[in-house]
Order: structure tokens, then C-alpha cells, then sequence
């Protein structure tokens, strides 16, 4: 039998620790991780979730994809206490999107807990549904930042039974402009509390509030490994437009390849994907943890020997796996740690080949991206998926190939005489006979594909910044000053218009707030907040052109530094002067990300109509 499993001790296996059955997580939570299909933890998890049993504060640097989220509601979960309806636990994210994510994590992983409550509360959200799910004593409350506050103000929200606060995306919480409001938070909360502060990256001010308010942390931080073979080309697509099972049979399709491995993140979704794969008449297999050591290595021979071309595997099953006939690693889903990545790739370019690695990234998994290409200390190229041109020049010359190797073959007498007779009898051209026999082969599957609109397709907005060393700088990115930046005057991008709105220096408003604000109640998403301009008595914002009407009276309302926004759109051609009643003097340039056309398209959340006629109250800032 081959030891391709036994020497798991190799690569990046070494730093994927235990199992989650060390980890003295409670019995509805193991419960719960095995259904959900986790077979391992991740590293961050891994080392978080004892601190966090322990009661102890910790601070994470790991970044969305790494399996944050889990490294602290796993614990937690397992310590609620379920009877006390008064909120124990309060996660605080940057946006109403994360908020939400959150909630539906700990609703997943406490399926199996009864009378357990988690409630997400964010802003542009109404207020008399929140207070009423207040009221039903939930013991994990996820939110916003401003509308905790707010909440805490009203005394609608009370914290003096808190036993854990969590900080998530801590950094983008200060990016957004909310750390004033995050640490007033901290301030109301009971002297004994756990703090879990998570944070992809370290500014300073994090440092501060880490200092200032946790009890001797312990840090967890994942040290990345940075070797991947030179064989390895290594490509990205970027997950828009096209459904990820759809894509992955375009490249199956038409990338010339041998033996392939594509990785998911689930025991489940290894035989999920495998049986699509085989209904679309690959020969695919799965293999995972969940599968006898037996059944795996005969799994892998079958591979090596070329009965199997492709295996859907779990990092765990295809550890050490080393198959040399592996053309091809398609990473289906993003590994949750750049070590992963490089294990997984390592599977490819073995006994000196060249080998292929392709990665799928959703837009929301570009943090671990960049972390991956900062690791491996390489590009990885963007590549398009197989148009439709050439996917149909291949399927015509397999079709041709076809015929011509039936021909070779000659052994169809039986056909040409039945054939024969049938030209005699009904005065019909062969070719139409051949046609026609041939629309039978093909059955309902036509031959041919179409194109999916190319505008579908796009790339991560900032990419292109960072790779001309245009993009926003780590100063901008911490939410530190910035410098005056003279395509303040340029014209807004495509698909992009220019707003005005009633605050400016004289406000105390940073462009943080801002963005944080829209954001938050307008619904749309940071990276399609494009350039603000602050002035003295007002600043300009560009938004995506296609601004829903109720989100523009929505905003009217929306108050940043005590200012009612007052929306209103600029003319044309984006001069910051127009319409401009204010002075212009020391005016700061910012730059956000978005600034495609694919904005005025993509950007706005839907809103209920409800939301505009909400009045909301802010003292200082209304950014969420
Ligand atoms: P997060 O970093 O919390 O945003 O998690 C990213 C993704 O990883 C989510 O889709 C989780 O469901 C998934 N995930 C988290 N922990 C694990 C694990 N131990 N094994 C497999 N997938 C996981």
C-alpha cells in the first residue's frame, strides 16, 4: 500500500494543530462543527480557543477567511449560560454586512443549543424591531458600532451582565472612523469582561486601545511560511458574474490538463462538489477525513493510475499527498492561512514538472489574497475564464476528432446499409443525414455555449492602485492624516457622481466618518465610496450615479459631526467648487476605493422604504 497518507508530517501539516476534539468545546457545539463539515480547526482557531475557554483577553491578527469567526464563537458558545436572557456577549463589526455574517455564524454554530438568541443590530436598520428583539433577552448581541452606542444611550441596551466583548476587524472599525465610538463602548462595559480584539493588521491606535483596556492579552498571530515551488504557475480568478461550479467546468473544459486536485473547506462539500462533477460526466472522486484510511489510499491509486482524473479534497485528507501526475490544483475555496495555500500548490509541480495552481477569490477574500501573494512572495496572475470562442473551437474539434476516429474504426456496415436505404427511399442529401444523426448524438446539451456579458467581470477595485503604488496608504488605510492630493479636482470616475454634503472641518469631520456613515446608511458597501473632498463648511463625496431615490432621502437626514448631511448632487463634471457656497481653503483629498462603473450597479443594498423616514439621533456622529 502507498504512504502517501502516512507521511502526514510533512509541508504545512506540522502547524495544523489537533483536532477539535482537544479543544474541550461543549457537546452541542462539536455537534454543531460536525455538522456544519469542519474537520479541522484552523490554526487560528486552533490557538485562540483555549485563551478564550480560559477566560483570558486575547488578541488575534488573522483576517476574514482565516476562521476568525468560529475561533470566537465556538468558545463562547460553549460558555454561554442560557438562562440569563441579559446580553453576556457583545461583537462589535464595522459593518452591518459583518453584523450580520456574525450573527448567522453563531445562529449556525448553536443550532444544537435550545433557547440560545443572537441579535444582530446595525444602523438603517428600524428602530422598534431592534427594541422589540431587545426585549426577548438575547445572549450574543452583534452590531455596529453607532447604533450600540445609541442603544446604550437609550438604556435600551444594557451591558452590566457582559462577560465578553469581542472587537472584530478592529482596524477597519478605526478606518471607518468609529474608534471614538468603539472606545466609548469599552468605557460602559464592567470592569470584568474578556476582550477578543481581532485585527488584520496593528496600527497604532489599535496598540493604544489594546493597551488601555486588556488584562495582560495573549497574542496569537500566524507566522506564514513562504516557499512555493518555481514549476508552479500560479493564476486567480476572480469570483463575479459566473456561478463558481460553472467556471470551474469552463476551465475543466478547456485547459489542457492531467491529473487535478480542487480543495474546498467541508468534508461536505467534497462530495457535494464531486457528485456535480460526475453528473457533468467527469471522472471525479472525494476525499476527506471523514473517510476510512482504507477507502482514501484506494481512493489516491486510482488517481495515480489514471482511473480518476480529478479529487475534491479537504487540506486535512491530501496531506503529504503526492501524486505526480497532478497537472492542475484549483483552490475552489480560499485556504483559511497562506501556509495551507502553499501545502495545497505543493501538491502540483512535483518530481520536477511543471505544475498549474488556480485560485478562486470572491471579492470579500482579498485580504487573504494579498496575504498569500505577500507570503509566497509572488504575483499571482488574474486570468479570465475561457470565452466562449474558445470553448466552442474545442468542442467543434473533439467533435470532428470524433468522426474521424469512428471512421478509422470501419466497422459500421450495419449503419451504412440501414443508411443507404434511407437515402434511396426519402431523396435526402447524406449531409442532412449526418446532421441530423448528429443532433441525436448530442442529445439536449446543445453544443455551442454563449458568452456571459464581459462587464460581469471585474477585479478587486483597489488592485490596480496597489500594483501602480497609486492606492490608498497605510496611513490612509489606519484613518491617519493624509496628504493633499491633487486629483482632488479630477472629475468623478465613470459610473461615478459628485455629492455635496453639509459638513466640513469646521464640523471636525474625518473622511472615516464619512464613509462610515454612508456606508452604514445608505447601505452601500465602503469600496464604492470613491474620492471625498473635505472643506471647510461642507465636503464632496463620490457615489456610485445611481443612487436609489429613497437612499438619497435617506440621507438627507444622516447626521455626521452633529450635521444633518443634507445630500445634494453636483451639477456635472465633478469640480468640487460647484455649488459651493463655502470657502475652499485647506482642502483634503481622499481617496476611496471604488470607482468603476460596475458602482452604479452593484453598490447600493436595498433598503426598505421604512428606513427614510427614520429619524436618526446622533450627538456627535451618525456613522452607522
Ligand atoms: P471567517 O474567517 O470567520 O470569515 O471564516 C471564513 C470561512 O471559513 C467561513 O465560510 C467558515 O465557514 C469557514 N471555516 C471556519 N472554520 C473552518 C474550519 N475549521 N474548517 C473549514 N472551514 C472553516
Amino acid at each position: 500500500m502507498t504512504n502517501t497518507l502516512t507521511e502526514s508530517m510533512t509541508d504545512s501539516a506540522k502547524s495544523i494543530t489537533g483536532t477539535f476534539a482537544d479543544l474541550s468545546l461543549s457537546k452541542p457545539v462539536m455537534k454543531a462543527i460536525d455538522e456544519v463539515g469542519y474537520e479541522t480547526p484552523s490554526p487560528i482557531q486552533s490557538r485562540m480557543i483555549p485563551y478564550m475557554l480560559q477566560g483570558k483577553d486575547v488578541i488575534g491578527q488573522a483576517q476574514t477567511g482565516t476562521g476568525k469567526t468560529a475561533a470566537f464563537a465556538l468558545p463562547i458558545l460553549s460558555m454561554i449560560d442560557i438562562k440569563n436572557k441579559a446580553p453576556q456577549v457583545l461583537v462589535l463589526t464595522p459593518t452591518r454586512e459583518l453584523a450580520i455574517q456574525v450573527a448567522e455564524a453563531f445562529q449556525r454554530y448553536a443550532c444544537h443549543i435550545k433557547g440560545f438568541h443572537v441579535l444582530p443590530i446595525y444602523g438603517g436598520q428600524e428602530y422598534g424591531s431592534q427594541l422589540r428583539a431587545l426585549k426577548r433577552g438575547p445572549q450574543v448581541i452583534v452590531g455596529t458600532p453607532g447604533r450600540v452606542m445609541d442603544h446604550l444611550r437609550k438604556r435600551s441596551l444594557k451591558l452590566d451582565a457582559l462577560s465578553t466583548l469581542v472587537l472584530d476587524e478592529a482596524d477597519e472599525m478605526l478606518r471607518m472612523g468609529f474608534i471614538d465610538d468603539v472606545e466609548w463602548i469599552l468605557e460602559q462595559t464592567p470592569d470584568k469582561r474578556q476582550i477578543a480584539l481581532f485585527s488584520a493588521t496593528m496600527p497604532s491606535q489599535i496598540h493604544r486601545i489594546a493597551k488601555r483596556y486588556l488584562n495582560s492579552p495573549a497574542e496569537v498571530m500566524i507566522k506564514n511560511k513562504t516557499a512555493t515551488a518555481s514549476t508552479i504557475s500560479q493564476r486567480y480568478w476572480m469570483v463575479s458574474g459566473t456561478h463558481k461550479l460553472d467556471a470551474l467546468t469552463r476551465i475543466l473544459e478547456a485547459e489542457p490538463h492531467d491529473g487535478i486536485i480542487i480543495f474546498v473547506r467541508t468534508k461536505t462539500a467534497t462530495s457535494e462538489l464531486a457528485e456535480k462533477l460526475q453528473a457533468r460526466g467527469y471522472s471525479a472522486a472525494a476525499i476527506n477525513g471523514d473517510m476510512q484510511q482504507s477507502s482514501r489510499e484506494q481512493t489516491i491509486e486510482k488517481l495515480k493510475k489514471g482511473r480518476i482524473d480529478i479529487l475534491i479534497a479537504t487540506d486535512v485528507a491530501a496531506r503529504g499527498l503526492d501524486v505526480e501526475r497532478i497537472s492542475h490544483v484549483i483552490n475552489y475555496d480560499i485556504p483559511y492561512d497562506t501556509e495551507s495555500y502553499i501545502h495545497r500548490i505543493g501538491r502540483t509541480g512535483r518530481a520536477g514538472r511543471s505544475g498549474n495552481a488556480i485560485l478562486f477569490v470572491a471579492p470579500r477574500e482579498r485580504r487573504m489574497f494579498y496575504a498569500i501573494e505577500k507570503a509566497t512572495n509572488k504575483k499571482i496572475d488574474r486570468m479570465e475564464l475561457p470565452s466562449a470562442k474558445v470553448l466552442n473551437d474545442k468542442r467543434v474539434d473533439k467533435f470532428r476528432q470524433q468522426i474521424t476516429d469512428v471512421i478509422a474504426e470501419d466497422d459500421f456496415k450495419l449503419f451504412t446499409d440501414i443508411l443507404e436505404q434511407y437515402q434511396q427511399e426519402h431523396n435526402v442529401p447524406a449531409l442532412q443525414i449526418a446532421a441530423a444523426l448528429a443532433k441525436i448524438a448530442q442529445g439536449d446539451e446543445p453544443l455551442l455555449v454563449k458568452d456571459k456579458p464581459q462587464s460581469q467581470q471585474r477585479d478587486f477595485s483597489d488592485r490596480d492602485d496597489r500594483d501602480s503604488g497609486g492606492g490608498r496608504s497605510r496611513r490612509d488605510r489606519d484613518g491617519g492624516p493624509r496628504k493633499r492630493n491633487s486629483r482632488a479636482e479630477k472629475a468623478p470616475d465613470e459610473g461615478m457622481a459628485r455629492f455635496r454634503i453639509e459638513c466640513g472641518h469646521k464640523h471636525q469631520v474625518m473622511p472615516g466618518n464619512i464613509v462610515g456613515a454612508i456606508a452604514n446608511e445608505a447601505g452601500l458597501d465602503s469600496k464604492f465610496i470613491g474620492r471625498i473632498n473635505i472643506f471647510d463648511d461642507y465636503s464632496t463625496v463620490d457615489m456610485p450615479d445611481k443612487m436609489p431615490k429613497e437612499v438619497f432621502a435617506h440621507l438627507q437626514k444622516v447626521r455626521v459631526g452633529g450635521q444633518m448631511l443634507k445630500i445634494t448632487r453636483l451639477a456635472s463634471e465633478g469640480s468640487s467648487d460647484e455649488g459651493s457656497s463655502g470657502k475652499r481653503s485647506k482642502t483634503k483629498s481622499f481617496k476611496g476605493k471604488g470607482k468603476n462603473a460596475e458602482a452604479s450597479k452593484k453598490g447600493f443594498a436595498k433598503r426598505s422604504k421604512s428606513n427614510s423616514d427614520k429619524k436618526p439621533s446622533r450627538r456627535k456622529s451618525s456613522k452607522d
